[in-house]
Formats: C-alpha cells, sequence, structure tokens
C-alpha cells in the first residue's frame, strides 16, 4: 500500500541500526504480521502515522496513558517540570509528593521506592523479597510476565513441571533453577509447591489481573490461596501491578480483590507516559533497602523530577474526575455494544473484561484462565482481524496474546466504532480461517 510508504522507509532504515528495527520486540508486528505503522505524533484516543494515516487507539502505549496521548494537564507538567531541570541526583519534593500519593492509594502500603521501569521494579522487589527472607526461590506463573530480569524469563520445565527453565537465550540455566513456575488457576500445584520446599521459598510473584498472555482473570479463591501459603510458610506474596496498577482501582488489583500482598510493583501509569517503575511494601519490609539495609539498590534516573511531575499530574487528574468510574461505564459500554456482535459472529469470540482492560478469547467455550488454556490456534484467527481493524483505521495490539487498554480519551462512539469495525473483522477472519 503506497498510504505506507514513509513507514515503510523509516522501518528500513531503522533495521539497519536497530535490531529488528525496534526497541521492543512486539511493535515490529512479528506475531501479526506487515509493517509496523511509524508514529509521528498522538492526541487523546487517536494516533497519527508518518503516512498521515489517523488510528483510534487500544493500546495506549501499553498501558501507561490511562489519560489519553498528551493530556494537556501532563503535558503542561512536564514542560514545567523540565524547565526547572530534568534531572538533580539530589531528592527532590516532587518524589515525596509522588510517595504520598502512591502510599496513600495502595491498601498495606507504608512506604515505595521508585525506579525507571516495570522490569527494575520487580526485579528489585525479589531481591527484597529474597534479602528480607534469607531464603533463594521465587515461584511465578506461566502465562504471567514480570519484565526481562534473568530470573524471571523463565518458562515452565517439561520434566518436573514446576522446574523453571531458560526462557531466553542469555539466561545461565542456573539463574533459571531458583525459579519454580506454576500453572495459573491451579491451587492444588501451589500446595504441593509449599509441602515439597515451603521453606526455601522467598516470594510467590504474580500479577492478580494476569495481562499479558491474554486477560487470565482468576478466580478470587485461587489468589486468597496464595495468600493463605505464603502467610503460613513465611514466604511474601509480591503482586505485579504494572498493569493493573492504577488502572483496575485506584489501589489496583488488591483493592479490587481484597487482597493486599506483601509486596506490590508499579510502572506504566504510575509515570504517566514517562519511564518510571515503584515498589512498595510494608515498613518493615522496605527498610531493608539501602541505605538502611542490606539489600542494595539504586538509580541515576529514579525518582526523575519529570517523570514524577507526569505521575503525579495523572494520579491528580484521575481522582479529581473520577476517572476510574467514567473507565468503568465505558468498559461496560463496550461489552455491550460487542456482544451481538459477538453472539452474531462466525468464528468463535468473547469479550474478557476488567475494567477498562479487555480481551477477545477467540476460542469455543469459557475463556481461559490459565496459559496452557489458550488455543494457539485463535493466534491464527486474530493476524486477519487486525488487520483487518488497521485498514478501518483502529489500532489493537498485534499480538492474539496482547490485551486493549480504554483509556480516558475514548467516547462511547469510539466504542460502539470499535463494535461495528470488529463484526467485520470477525467476517474477514473467518474467511481466512475456512
Ligand atoms: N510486569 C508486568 C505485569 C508488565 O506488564 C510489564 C511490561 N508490560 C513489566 C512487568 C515490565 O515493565 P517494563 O516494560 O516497564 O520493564
Amino acid at each position: 500500500m503506497s498510504a505506507d510508504k514513509n513507514s515503510r522507509a523509516l522501518f528500513e532504515r531503522a533495521r539497519r541500526v536497530i535490531p529488528g528495527g525496534v526497541n521492543s520486540p512486539v511493535r515490529a508486528f512479528g506475531a501479526v504480521g506487515g509493517t509496523p505503522f511509524f508514529v509521528r505524533s498522538a492526541q487523546g484516543a487517536e494516533i497519527l502515522s508518518e503516512d498521515g494515516r489517523s488510528y483510534l487507539d487500544f493500546v495506549g502505549s501499553w498501558g501507561p496513558l490511562i489519560l489519553g496521548h498528551a493530556h494537556p494537564e501532563v503535558v503542561e507538567a512536564v514542560r514545567a517540570a523540565a524547565g526547572r531541570g530534568s534531572t538533580y541526583g539530589a531528592p527532590c519534593a516532587a518524589e515525596v509528593e509522588m510517595a504520598e500519593a502512591v502510599v496513600a492509594a495502595y491498601p498495606g502500603l507504608e512506604q515505595v521506592r521508585f525506579v525507571s521501569s516495570g522490569t527494575e521494579a520487580v526485579m528489585s522487589a525479589i531481591r527484597l523479597a529474597r534479602g528480607a527472607t534469607g531464603r533463594d526461590v521465587v515461584a511465578k506463573f506461566a502465562g504471567c510476565y514480570h519484565g526481562h530480569a534473568d530470573h524471571l524469563l523463565v518458562a515452565a520445565g517439561s520434566g518436573l513441571v514446576t522446574f523453571g527453565r531458560p526462557s531466553s537465550a542469555g539466561v545461565p540455566e542456573a539463574f533459571a533453577s531458583l525459579t519454580r513456575v506454576l500453572p495459573l488457576d491451579d491451587e492444588a500445584a501451589v500446595e504441593e509447591l509449599f509441602a515439597r520446599e515451603g521453606e526455601r521459598i522467598a516470594a510467590v510473584l504474580i500479577e492478580p489481573i494476569p495481562a499479558n498472555n491474554g486477560l487470565l482473570l482468576q478466580r478470587p479463591a485461587f489468589l486468597a490461596t496464595l495468600r493463605r501459603l505464603t502467610r503460613a510458610a513465611g514466604a511474601l506474596l509480591v503482586f505485579d501491578e504494572v498493569i493493573s496498577g492504577f488502572r483496575v482501582a485506584k489501589g489496583g488489583a488488591a483493592e479490587r480483590l481484597g487482597i493486599v500482598p506483601d509486596l506490590a510493583t508499579f510502572g506504566k501509569i504510575v509515570g504517566g507516559g514517562m519511564p518510571v517503575g515503584a515498589f512498595g511494601g510494608r515498613r518493615e519490609l522496605m527498610e531493608q533497602l539501602a541505605p538502611l539495609g542490606a539489600v542494595y539498590q539504586a538509580g541515576t534516573l529514579s525518582g526523575n523530577p519529570v517523570a514524577m511531575a507526569a505521575g503525579l499530574a495523572t494520579l491528580r487528574v484521575l481522582e479529581r474526575d473520577r476517572i476510574w468510574e467514567t473507565l468503568e461505564a465505558r468498559g461496560a459500554e463496550l461489552e455491550a455494544a460487542l456482544a451481538p456482535v459477538l453472539a452474531a459472529a462466525p468464528v468463535p469470540a468473547r469479550l474478557v473484561r476488567c475494567g477498562s482492560l479487555f480481551w477477545l478469547s477467540l476460542q469455543p467455550g469459557e475463556p481461559p484462565r490459565a496459559a496452557a488454556a489458550i488455543d494457539p490456534r485463535s493466534a491464527e484467527l486474530y493476524a486477519p482481524l487486525f488487520h483487518a481493524l488497521l485498514d478501518e483505521g483502529i489500532a489493537l495490539a498485534p499480538s492474539a496474546y496482547e490485551v486493549g487498554f480504554l483509556s480516558a480519551a475514548h467516547t462511547r462512539g469510539d466504542v460502539e466504532r470499535l463494535a461495528a469495525a470488529l463484526a467485520r473483522a470477525l467476517a474477514a477472519a473467518a474467511e481466512v480461517a475456512r
């Protein structure tokens, strides 16, 4: 398509100097084929490509943009902060204000430390959990993503199911050997792990609302079991709220589910579109970090004043404008608009939703709750559906396994437009599947 020639030319240039042409793999469209559009600018719910095409954006930079692109109050806060200096390497008031806001928002949180990405937040929380418990084993769940730290790029091994194996080249077996990988939605597997080596487990790490491999909504009873078993064994429960934090509620999944973890990690929204992550918990745990405690953790740009300003502005608008209520309503509207479309769809399709997070499960039956329950054929249906939507000017994530994000910038008309376009896109996907 000639309309995309600028993006194609940029991709060509990019591939010469950036591996795969992108700085994060999923952006390369590998899972759906075709050439990624390069973005010139974005405003509200719209992204404008370098070819002048406008897309209604349901990715929102993978989660941070809960207020939409370039929200005027966030832009102004960033502009003002940058004018006062972009980084000091010394403490500043914005960090304190931001920490107070996060502590006030999240159940059980007494202290928080800021870092520069979700990966760093989780990596640091795990180090703290190991330092605080004096134990070395970490349990995670198949289908959850926690960033790209070595010991978390681990998949379920084949033989003894729970023993991890590296899911990336470059991760030594020795690192993976301290990570156990369990299935979601399976209390018995967790009970068995604790029975076998409960006294070695430093932390159980989970996305309480798993949103990196489809949207695998967990039964509350499963999460309650994790809380009970970790507490009984002296292990820490770590909620990775990098996606769910400040999205599914002010107090994240912990508030929504009524389960308080020992440590929680944040990213995305907390930085208002700037590079920020955070991790926090009870004072007695957090004070084991340097400079008070023996667990080392640091960062040149941690608590960066411009990023703190973006995060603070975002949190202020979220609260003032009661955005969580708006998004809940918008999500319900999406569900209502999609119901007749999905019921009449020529391929099996269901909407899975939690607040402003949504995912299309393209397989028969109840939506999956564990990674292994996802039918890999659904990804084959997704690629033509994705491209059919893109041709209509609607951007979903370029992977069947990624969720969609609603923002405060989406209108009722926008979700209705998505529903109408999906009816046509599902028909196109069905054609390909035949
Ligand atoms: N945890 C979760 C739940 C995530 O979704 C992500 C990123 N999508 C990360 C951690 C890693 O965050 P980052 O990409 O900022 O390093």
